[in-house]
């Protein structure tokens, strides 16, 4: 049997590290481009016989691999608070939520995949369809915050669709990774149908480049530049879901409780790593005080740390001083801190800070901070909310609270964003049927729902003839005034000429 995780060829080994001790978990090999072209050679020859398979004989590996997954729960939960620093309660949450995607893409698959008959205009003697056909074999490159559920947003879909996949997940979170190839490899009839390659950002480069059907990539903007730019070498599509600074905008007849309850989590929850975090409060005038004290009281019955805490360690040292970075410029521009604060953090805990007083000068309010931070800004109006949250490059998730839905209905569509929770926070990212992804900066392309099916698919248009007509566009063979037709056709259909459509003109034509 073909294994999921190769030794590299180059012998060299990368550690895994537990965040909250720094302590090393484990070892996996660094992968090479050699090896990576290894596995998509491998997994091509799997795609081709993945593909050929009917859906219901791929719903049901699929269904044997979730049910394997949901066995080994513990050990994943388990891992991700070991590799990841996060609590064990979001542990769960994740590995809930990701096998929720599995289940789904299995399930819809066939239907997202069904063939379109669509109009065939002008040419109605036509049969004219749509297929959606698998790519190939896609490449996933995978972040650490949501270790499980982000690439799998990927995985099961592009599994579903008929593909082959060659995952390589961040170097701070691999051993989780290696445990999915491990349970793919025995579930899955093709072993080489789901590999895992490990290594640091040269593995990722070279699955960027390697002669892949598709790379989807989750992480920075920065990073996601540089794969695209590798995968242009081979003209490559590239799916990027690259992170956001995502506005919640609280109007002054909102539920001030649920709001607040809600923006803790939305912003605190895996300590504000995630790229659906709240990053941004627009609170109107008249209820910001009353809305602030009660973010700060949510926030005080939290717990940094140890089991049972509410925030976890985070990842990597880089990002602490990221955020540390954003708190110092934000108080030396003026922001006013609440709790928390740069000050707080110790070692690789970071304790949730509210910060008033902010601006859009303040990284904190304009880059992505990626850490435990609740920046509340106080606003006028609600334009002045819209025209604020709309004021960056980023356009992932956004939320928006209003005692009127309509009303928040009505300002969740003038936000410049691939996402809204209304009432709530990070609503769609627990609904399946609903597409994920974002504009701008934030990245292109959608993971989950239907699109995110169809994002790894291949689209073939088949036009049909069904009736032959005298009339016949497609030859050279055509009456003397043929053009004069056509220059009436052209004032019936396009212009302003009786005939309403182009099936009535065709059979005006036929019958003559
Ligand atoms: P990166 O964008 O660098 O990493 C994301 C993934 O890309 C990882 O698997 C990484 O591997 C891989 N990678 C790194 N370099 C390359 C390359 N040249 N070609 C292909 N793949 C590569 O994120 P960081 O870990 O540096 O985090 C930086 C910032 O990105 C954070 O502060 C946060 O703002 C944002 N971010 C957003 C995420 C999101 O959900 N959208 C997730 C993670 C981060 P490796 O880890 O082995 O280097």
């Amino acid at each position: 049997m073909a294994t999921t995780i190769s030794t590299a060829t180059n012998g060299e080994r990368l550690s895994s590290y537990d965040p909250s001790t720094g302590q090393v978990i484990g070892t996996v090999p660094i992968h090479t481009a050699a090896d990576v072209d290894a596995a998509v050679a491998r997994a091509r020859v799997a795609a081709q016989s993945w593909s050929t398979r009917s859906f219901q004989a791929r719903a049901e590996e699929l269904t044997a691999f979730r049910k394997a997954l949901a066995a080994h729960a513990d050990e994943f939960a388990d891992l991700l608070h070991r590799e990841n620093g996060k609590p064990m309660l979001e542990a769960y949450t994740e590995v809930m939520m990701a096998l929720g995607h599995v289940q789904h893409a299995a399930a819809r698959a066939e239907e997202a995949m069904a063939p379109k008959k669509v109009s065939a205009g002008i040419l109605a003697n036509f049969r004219a369809t749509v297929t959606y056909l698998p790519l190939g074999v896609i490449g996933v490159i995978g972040p650490w915050n949501y270790p499980l559920f982000t690439p799998m947003g990927s995985i099961a879909y592009a599994l579903a669709a008929g593909n082959a996949v060659v995952f390589k997940p961040s170097e701070l979170t691999p051993l989780l990774a290696v445990k999915v190839a491990e349970i793919a490899a025995k579930t899955f009839a093709l072993a080489d149908l789901l590999q895992v390659v490990t290594g640091a950002g040269a593995t990722g480069a070279a699955l960027a480049k390697a002669a892949v059907d598709k790379v989807a990539f989750t992480g920075s903007a920065a990073t996601g530049k540089r794969v695209m730019i590798a995968a242009a070498e081979r003209l490559t599509p590239v799916l990027l879901e690259l992170g956001g600074k995502d506005p919640m905008i609280v109007a002054e007849d909102a539920d001030l409780d649920k709001a607040a309850e809600a923006c803790v989590y939305g912003a605190l929850t895996n300590a504000g790593q995630a790229c659906i975090s709240v990053e941004r409060v627009y609170v109107a005038d008249a209820v910001h005080d009353k809305f602030v004290d009660k973010v700060i009281e949510n926030v005080r019955a939290l717990k940094t740390g140890g089991d049972d805490g509410h925030l976890g360690a985070m990842t990597s040292p880089a990002q602490v001083a990221i955020v540390k970075n954003h708190l110092e410029d934000a108080v030396a521009k003026g922001a006013k801190v609440h709790t928390g604060g740069a000050e707080a953090i110790s070692g690789s805990y970071i304790q949730p800070t509210v910060l008033t007083n902010v601006t859009h000068q303040m990284k904190v309010m304009s880059d992505e901070t990626f850490g435990p931070v609740i920046p509340i800004q106080r606003v006028a109006s609600l334009d002045e909310a819209v025209k604020l949250a709309n004021d960056t490059t980023f356009g992932l998730g956004s939320s928006v609270f209003a005692g009127k839905s309509e009303v928040a209905r009505e300002i969740g569509a003038r936000i410049r964003a691939g996402m809204t929770s209304v009432n709530s926070v990070m609503g769609f990212a627990g609904i399946p049927s609903l597409p994920f992804g974002g504009v701008g900066d934030s990245g292109f392309g959608r993971i989950h729902g239907d699109e995110g099916i169809r994002e790894f698919t291949r689209i073939k248009s088949t036009a049909e003839q069904v009736v032959s007509i005298p009339m016949n566009m497609m030859s050279f063979r055509q009456p003397k005034d043929m053009t004069k037709r056509l220059k009436g056709m052209i004032k019936q259909l396009y212009g302003d000429g009786v005939v309403a459509k182009a099936g009535d003109l065709f059979r005006k034509l036929r019958s003559r």
